[in-house]
């Protein structure tokens, strides 16, 4: 493995590191370093609003979305040009937050599926950071089983009627758009009667309730659909084959979650080199220092992981179910590192004021935020099933409802 750039790729990234020097919003840098996963929010503005305004600069300049096609608002760039482009963005990626949705699963899937002209008039400002989109798939009773799902989409002349509810749809509280998945027939096993649609969010009985989080935030969301209009120029794909529809978006979705996890292993290291204990500074202490050494060696196993996914794509492949390693490993060890960094701090571990976000805040937010990693995306259970089944060969989990039409499943408070 060679991880040096090309001579090509070496042009390409000091073009962007150029580009960044110049335009780069710098009046947040200070802030931006500080956040980490759980607090990635800025004191005096929204994240929302300043993440726009980057983006919009960043289309003007030609360096959103990368490896889409340039009709699309793209730059018709190489997956790794891509990548490097996102280790030079660096800490300004951070503002990229509420476009990952719509740039890795929305997106693809309208390239995929939507019709030309659709994919003219919404790409490019999914791409701008113009308009923003969601995923609304989980469900109470549709989660790791997406096909589980209830909300139902009936026909009616040229049009749908959805009705129904949605959880855990990351933000859709500011979203224009979003892709909703949903039961256009009952009488055919689970995975079959599903049907993939797109629709504004402010459509006529759409209403979206955030959820408070223990860390404080609210990002996600229930949504509820009551007699929801949806033309049936809004389908994507065919009439109950949402299944496979989805499976574009799920595949996208677990390649950007695993290729951009945090491990909080260089915010500790940096906390331990600063942190006086009693008998000296943290970092000198040998129970501290195995503790590191333990992480350190995770930390440049995931690198080294990740890279191989890099060096994959540039050889022109595509990174396979291997990947899941990544968020399943990162996802423990976040959780880890910051119950550690509490514990070190003793009774001032449980402050959380701004003036302690550097200490105890962070890794509290870090904390409370970590149970969502290791469930967005395919919770630990579902990544260890793809890793027995897709890479180690091992026998498949049992599917009993596999082959039973879903309106004979036996379910208890089915309407
Ligand atoms: C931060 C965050 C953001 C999210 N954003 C979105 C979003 O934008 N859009 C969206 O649609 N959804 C979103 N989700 C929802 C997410 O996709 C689901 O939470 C996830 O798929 C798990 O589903 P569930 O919560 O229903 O848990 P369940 O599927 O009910 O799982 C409960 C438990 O059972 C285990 N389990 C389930 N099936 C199996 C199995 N076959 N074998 C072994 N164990 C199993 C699970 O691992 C888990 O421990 C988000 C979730 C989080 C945490």
């Amino acid at each position: 493995m060679n991880f040096d750039d090309t001579p090509q790729e070496a042009v390409f990234r000091a073009e962007a590191r150029k580009w960044i020097a110049a335009n780069a919003p710098k009046q947040y840098e200070a802030e931006l370093s500080k956040s980490s996963l759980g607090r990635i929010r800025l004191a005096k503005e929204e994240i929302v609003d300043v993440g726009k305004a980057w983006q919009k600069k960043k289309a003007e300049g030609g360096w959103v979305c990368l490896h889409w096609p340039k009709e699309y608002g793209g730059r018709g760039a190489s997956p790794v040009e891509k990548v490097i482009w996102q280790q030079e963005e660096g800490i300004y990626f951070k503002l990229t937050s509420p476009f990952q949705i719509g740039e890795g699963m929305c997106g693809p899937t309208v390239m995929a599926y939507g019709s030309e002209a659709d994919k003219r008039r919404y790409l490019p400002k999914i791409a701008s950071g113009e308009e923003i989109w969601c995923q609304l798939f989980s469900e109470p009773a549709g989660g790791s089983d997406v096909a589980g799902l209830r909300t139902r989409a009936e026909r009616d002349g040229d049009h749908w009627v959805i009705n129904g509810q949605k959880i855990w749809t990351s933000g859709a509280h500011y979203s224009d758009y979003g892709i909703l998945i949903t039961r256009t027939d009952p009488n055919v096993p689970k995975h079959k009667g599903l049907t993939m649609f797109f629709l504004d969010m402010k459509s006529p009985g759409v209403e979206v309730k955030p959820i408070k989080q223990a860390n404080g935030a609210s990002d996600f969301n229930e949504v509820y659909f009551t007699d929801v209009k949806v033309p049936d120029s809004q389908r994507l794909g065919e009439f109950n084959d949402g299944w496979n529809v989805s499976l574009t978006t799920l595949m996208n979705e677990r390649m950007s979650i695993g290729a951009g996890v945090s491990t909080g292993f260089p915010e500790l290291f940096e906390f331990c080199s600063n942190l006086m204990l009693e008998d000296g500074l943290a970092i000198d202490d040998r129970n501290v220092r195995s503790k590191l050494a333990n992480w350190a060696v995770r930390a440049s196993g995931l690198k080294y992981t990740s890279m191989r996914a890099i060096s994959a794509l540039s050889k022109g492949e595509r990174p396979g179910p291997e990947n899941s390693i990544g968020k399943l490993v990162a996802g423990s060890m976040i959780q880890d590192v910051a119950a550690f960094a509490l514990d070190l701090q003793g009774a001032a571990g449980v402050l959380s004021g701004p003036e302690d976000a550097e200490a105890a805040g962070k890794f509290q937010a870090m904390l409370l935020r970590a149970p969502g990693t290791r469930v967005e995306g395919g919770t630990d259970e579902i990544m260890r099933n793809i890793i027995a089944e897709r890479v180690l060969g091992l026998p498949g989990d049992i599917r009993v409802d596999k082959d039973v039409p879903f309106n004979k499943i036996p379910t208890k408070g089915r309407g």
